[in-house]
């Protein structure tokens, strides 16, 4: 029984696959169980932050492995401990909470945020603000923060307590608050699932000042934009914002399962103890992990990010079949003449892999990319649009 007939069998039928068994990689290359090689621009969703199998990484990893694997949050670790100094030394926020995924750090942060509101306001005061289109996790209370429906039709009843409005319309976001007893308003910087769209800096700047202004905490959910992704470590420094609230996951574990809430100054101390946990969470080989790509992210090596980010954008912006170039940093999204799925498979035929979001194709190479693969990758790119839609 092949690889792909296996899974199909038994694994639940959630994921709809490439046809693609992947075996190894090495940098920013995989090979799959046919020996064929790839360049990878998807890092497994903006995880692999330093690639596959990346020395020092890997070093990181081990050592901690040899030494303790688990120990639950009963007792003291160094890995954890290192990382939450780490996080909160480069961010200036006060305290960590630790997790394993991007799902549970908003969960988090959403706990936080109503027991802060609650004590502060009164219990009536719960309703978190997201916005529309948006994606915040898959649990049903970050499925009930994410702002599209779709998610939502087959799961009902969700947790209560949540309103959408619309991305970059101060208006409805100051109508929003004013008319609800708000306990939070978590938004991402670039909405990423969404179709890789920024958000404005006129927007950013306004929900800010209207959350301090009204004492909200404000949440910026950096599951997949942070962690150098942006070119900054977390995107909201690439704005003059505040968040009192910052949660992120994907990319912080270099490919091991983690997720981070940061506690500004306002709320570092809301939870206490019994108030939140996880069994898991602040695991020693994935903070060691973490700990390993956080201390690389300097502003030397995010320099490195940008230019890169800058060769993209401008080897696709007006280029034949390409409609439009949008994102930040090296999450980049590319609205093709062609239908997206076309061109990502033309590029999987040639050695490229790439991934969608909503109608675009989407790009989170590894930070640490090769020049060479991603020219190779970008002119991949840029060869399909052409061929599949450069004719309109
Ligand atoms: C991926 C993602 C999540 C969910 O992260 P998981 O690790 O899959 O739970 C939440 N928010 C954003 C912005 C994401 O991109």
């Amino acid at each position: 029984m092949s690889i792909t007939a296996m899974d199909q069998e038994y694994v639940a039928g959630t994921y709809k696959r490439f046809p693609v068994e992947i075996v190894s990689g090495k940098g920013s290359r995989v090979v799959d169980a046919n020996g064929k090689s790839y360049v990878d621009m998807g890092s497994g969703i903006g995880v692999t932050a330093f690639g596959f199998a990346d020395d020092a990484w890997m070093a990181a990893v081990t050592a901690q492995l040899g030494k303790v694997q688990h120990t639950s949050n009963l007792y003291y670790t160094e890995p954890c401990a290192v990382l939450a100094k780490l996080l909160c030394e480069k961010t200036g926020m006060k305290k960590v909470f630790f997790s394993n995924s991007g799902a549970e750090a908003n969960e988090c942060a959403i706990k936080v945020a109503r027991k802060y509101s609650a004590g502060k306001k009164g219990a009536d005061c719960y309703t978190i603000v997201t916005l529309v289109n948006s994606f915040h996790g898959r649990t049903l209370t970050t499925l009930a923060a994410t702002g599209q429906d779709h998610f939502h039709e087959l799961f009902q009843p969700l947790t209560p307590g949540f309103v959408h409005v619309p991305a970059n319309d101060i208006d409805a976001l100051k109508k929003c608050v004013a008319e609800n007893k708000v306990a939070g308003i978590l938004m991402e910087v670039v909405q990423g699932e969404g179709g890789v769209l920024p958000l404005t800096e006129d927007f950013l700047v306004a929900a800010n000042e209207i959350a301090h202004e009204n004492d909200i905490p404000f949440m910026i959910d950096e599951v997949q934009t942070g962690n150098g992704r942006s070119g900054k470590l977390y995107s909201y420094m690439n704005y003059p914002i505040q968040p009192d609230i910052v949660s992120t996951a994907k990319g912080l574990g270099g490919g091991l399962p983690i997720g981070a809430t940061m506690l500004g100054e306002k709320v570092q101390n809301v939870l206490g103890f019994g108030d939140h946990g996880s069994t898991y969470g602040g695991n020693p080989v994935c903070c060691a992990g973490a700990v390993s790509v956080v201390e690389r992210l300097t502003e030397g090596f995010l320099k490195g990010v940008k230019e890169r980010s800058e060769y993209i954008f401008s080897s696709l912006q007006g280029a034949p079949g390409v409609e439009s170039v949008t994102g930040l940093g090296l999450m980049i999204g590319v609205k093709t003449v062609a239908p997206a799925a076309e061109v990502v498979k033309l590029c999987m035929d040639r050695g490229v892999l790439c991934l969608t979001a909503k109608d675009k194709v989407r790009l989170l190479p590894a930070l640490n990319i090769p020049m060479e693969d991603l020219t190779y990758a970008v002119e991949t790119l840029n060869a399909a649009a052409k061929e599949l839609g450069g004719k309109v």
